[in-house]
């Protein structure tokens, strides 16, 4: 073989990420101990053995993951970037009444342009974490929300918010903001996928956007539903989120909320069903035989007394083949965006509840952040798992330091020991969005101080002090 012939076989990429473990999450569920990842544009061209790949590549920038343990890019099933102010939510409340009191006057304070830094501060934060993909259950302000999605670089699904406030909780104690009967909810909702369209980011898909606890009617479910169908979309809502409003609906439908939904044919496989914490067996035999989607929400459960492990059914929807992402919700119902914390509690919270070590394995755990979460929000045809063809979302962990060592079941330090802290770079379409642990699209300092400046403005404009019990002298 002459020089030139054996210069030939070696492929130009643009990034190589070497050395390392590399856990792919593709078909085999394989890990290489040695292994690497090449980019070129957009796309992963090639997943192996870093030896293999080092004579196949010459790459523009070589990332030395030596040590450190690389995996696709997580996913949050559900996180609302119309939220503020973080930790100022009263303490002591539960779902319908943090909703009333709190998340819906500080939802309904935003301006547009409040909108725009608070979305551009939610992404930098999941990044910064290691989530490359989520779920926005809708937002106000689309147009500067999508702004600032392609301006952070993520990919997500995102809509407005709607609701036609004729669900079966009325529309008492409800703020008199972004009011729609039934006939302009379902319109706003085909504009919102107009909107993203239109939008023309490669990153960013449309998503038919309900409220849903208590405050959308039949018609406007089932329509939402229908929409997403027909627009290949994928229709999100909030759905069985406490007892309380299992018994609301109870009371009114002679049902619970999931099996209220089958009845009026309003689950498919283009419906993802925000938190389920309350189930029982017969809706989860409901869920899997329509292909339903749905995304559990450890760390809001808690915060809000929800009772996931008593009412949750998360080892009987992982045995029935029920999608499932994981997600963190709005900024005060979780206080983290961290996937690798929900990772931990989704797989140890079921365990306690049932006295089974097996309930919920850490690959379990790890695929329902990453793979499994993809598929939740029907993005699994270009992300979700490192192999040829896919994007390249792309997360690389440092792992020197104690959360992490010693190291030899990667899968069990990710999943029992890690937290989002360790994610040291961070690749969204083979684009670097973190290096080294630092934003590159945006400027962190800035965003926060602007971000406080909101959050100070809107506790002041809905009357609530953020201070706990203790004095603040
Ligand atoms: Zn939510």
């Amino acid at each position: 073989m002459t020089e030139h012939e054996i210069q030939d076989d070696i492929h130009d990429v643009d990034i190589l990420i070497t050395g390392g473990w590399v856990i792919t999450l593709g078909d085999e569920r394989e890990i290489y101990r040695d292994g690497a990842v090449a980019v070129s544009g957009t796309k992963i061209v090639d997943v192996g053995q870093a030896g293999d790949l080092a004579a196949r590549y010459r790459a523009g920038r070589v990332i030395d993951a030596t040590g450190k343990v690389t995996i696709p890019g997580m996913v949050n099933g559900h996180r609302h970037l119309l939220c503020a102010a973080k930790g100022a939510m009263p303490e002591g409340t539960v779902t319908l009444d943090a909703l009333r009191r709190f998340i819906y006057p500080s939802f309904a304070s935003l301006s547009e342009e409040d909108m725009h830094t608070c979305a551009l501060h939610a992404t930098a934060e999941m990044i910064r974490f290691g989530t490359t993909t989520f779920e926005e259950p809708g937002c106000n302000h689309l147009d500067s929300v999508l702004e600032a999605l392609a301006t952070s670089g993520i990919r997500c699904r995102v809509g407005p918010w709607t609701w036609d406030q004729l669900g079966p909780a009325g529309s008492t104690d409800l703020p008199d903001w972004l009011n729609f009967d039934t006939r302009s909810a379902l319109r706003r909702l085909e504009q919102g996928i107009e909107t993203v369209r239109a939008f023309g980011n490669p990153r960013i898909r449309d998503a038919v956007t309900i409220e849903g606890v208590g405050t959308c009617s039949d018609e406007l479910t089932a329509g939402a539903a229908r929409l997403a169908t027909e627009a290949d979309s994928l229709a999100v809502l909030h759905k069985a989120t406490s007892e309380r409003e299992v018994r609301l609906e109870q009371r009114v439908f002679g049902h619970r909320p999931v099996e209220h939904m089958y009845r009026i044919g309003a689950l498919n496989e283009r419906v993802l069903l925000n938190h389920v914490t309350s189930l029982e067996e017969f809706e989860v035999a409901y869920l899997a035989e329509t292909g339903t989607r749905i995304s559990q929400n450890p760390s809001s459960a808690l915060k809000l007394a929800k009772g996931t492990t008593q009412t949750g059914k998360w080892p009987e929807l992982l045995a029935a083949g029920v999608t499932m992402a994981l997600g963190t919700d709005a900024e005060n119902v979780s206080n983290f965006q961290d996937i690798c914390r929900a990772m931990f509690l989704a797989a140890l919270l079921p365990r306690d509840a049932r006295r089974d070590p097996n309930a919920v394995s850490a690959e379990q755990a790890l695929e329902m952040g990453t793979r499994g979460g993809a598929t939740a929000l029907r993005v699994d045809d270009v992300t979700g798992h490192l192999a040829p063809g896919m994007e390249a979302d792309v997360v690389v962990f440092d792992t020197a330091d104690f959360d992490w060592r010693p190291l030899h079941n990667p899968v069990a330090n990710l999943v029992y020991g890690a937290t989002g802290h360790s994610v040291h770079t961070v690749l969204i379409a083979g684009e670097i969005v973190l290096d080294a642990k630092r934003l590159t699209k945006v400027d962190e300092e800035a965003l926060r101080e602007d971000v406080e400046k909101i959050d100070r403005r809107v506790l002041g404009q809905i009357g609530i002090d953020p201070a706990g019990t203790w004095p603040v002298r």
